[in-house]
């Protein structure tokens, strides 16, 4: 077993854009990304502040807005327009979940698509799924990357992607597909799962279920990315995979904490610093 080092990975990427804006900078655009949270989710919060630390880290022009839970969905589709307008940001990002009164759709349409560093506009999936992808859900495109570093070729692979949300399971297989692997999507209503699962040479799995897929359920020597991310009751951090027994059949596997988790925000990162390279070739 060969483990895939995802933090190691993040600080080399993190380096990597660094420079790029260091050189954007001197051609006179500073990347901007601002992140609007609503609210005090605790999850979030975390989320957001790890997103500025790293924004910041890399010389990025970085800005959180945060609103009260009472923000009405119209106060906030008006904000979204205002730095659509605004130059100066190049990524916009509106954490999920909203509050119950304002409408996920509606925030997600409103958020230019050239400017969504999330992917999740309709018309950024769509452009996924159509093979001419402009932003790419950053989970997803981090899972890429390391196959990229670690040499997987997946070209012909059977992969198997275990869940089909918009923001994990479905850009998933659309960028294995993307890169020739024969891809089956499994859900909760899948039957006989592990027999499925022990076909696969590429198993993705992002159910948000602590330690459900075993050893028993792998094949030799496939390649496993685990995407869960499960809290104990004693706080400490799980993957959907049960590492220790399933690190034993695996070929190459991620661990949890330190595999899948620290890549996505660098893909957020990465993807702010595109489209403000976007901005300086429209300009050249
Ligand atoms: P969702 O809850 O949106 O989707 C979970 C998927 O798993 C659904 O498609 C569901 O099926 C499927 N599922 C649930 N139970 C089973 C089961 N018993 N057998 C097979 N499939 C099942 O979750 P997300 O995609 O948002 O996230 C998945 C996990 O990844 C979570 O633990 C989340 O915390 C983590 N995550 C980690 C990130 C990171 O950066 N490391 C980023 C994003 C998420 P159905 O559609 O039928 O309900």
């Amino acid at each position: 077993m060969k483990l895939i080092d995802g933090k190691a990975l993040a600080a080399k990427m993190q380096a990597e854009l660094k420079t790029k804006v260091d050189e954007l900078k001197a051609a006179g655009i500073v990347p901007g990304l601002v992140v609007i949270l609503i609210g005090e989710n605790p999850a979030s919060q975390v989320y957001v502040r790890n997103k500025e630390r790293q924004a910041t880290a890399i010389g990025l022009n970085s800005s959180v807005v945060r609103l009260p839970e009472t923000v009405s969905e119209v106060e906030l589709l008006a904000l979204i327009e205002e730095y659509n307008q605004d130059e100066k940001w190049h990524g916009i990002l509106v954490q999920l979940p909203l509050p119950k009164h304002i409408s996920e759709e509606k925030v997600l349409l409103a958020i230019d698509p050239q400017k969504d560093v999330d992917g999740f506009h309709p018309m950024n999936m769509g452009r996924l799924w159509a093979g001419n992808p402009l932003m790419i859900p950053s989970t997803p495109a981090g899972i890429m990357e390391m196959f990229r570093e670690y040499k997987v070729d997946l070209a012909g692979k059977k992969a198997v992607v275990i869940g089909r949300s918009n923001i994990v399971g479905k850009p998933m297989a659309q960028l294995l597909m993307m890169a020739d692997a024969t891809v089956t999507i499994a859900h909760s209503r899948t039957k006989n799962l592990r027999e499925l699962t022990k076909t696969a040479d590429i198993l993705v799995v992002a159910i948000g279920r602590d330690r459900m897929i075993k050893a028993e359920d792998v094949k030799e020597g496939a390649v496993v990315i685990d995407v869960g991310m499960n809290r104990d009751e004693a706080g400490k951090l799980h993957g959907d995979v049960d590492f220790e027994e399933v690190k034993e059949v695996a070929s190459l596997i991620t661990p949890v904490p330190g595999g899948v988790g620290p890549m996505t925000i660098t893909m957020l990162m990465e993807q702010t610093v595109r489209a403000a390279s976007r901005k300086l070739d429209e300009s050249l």
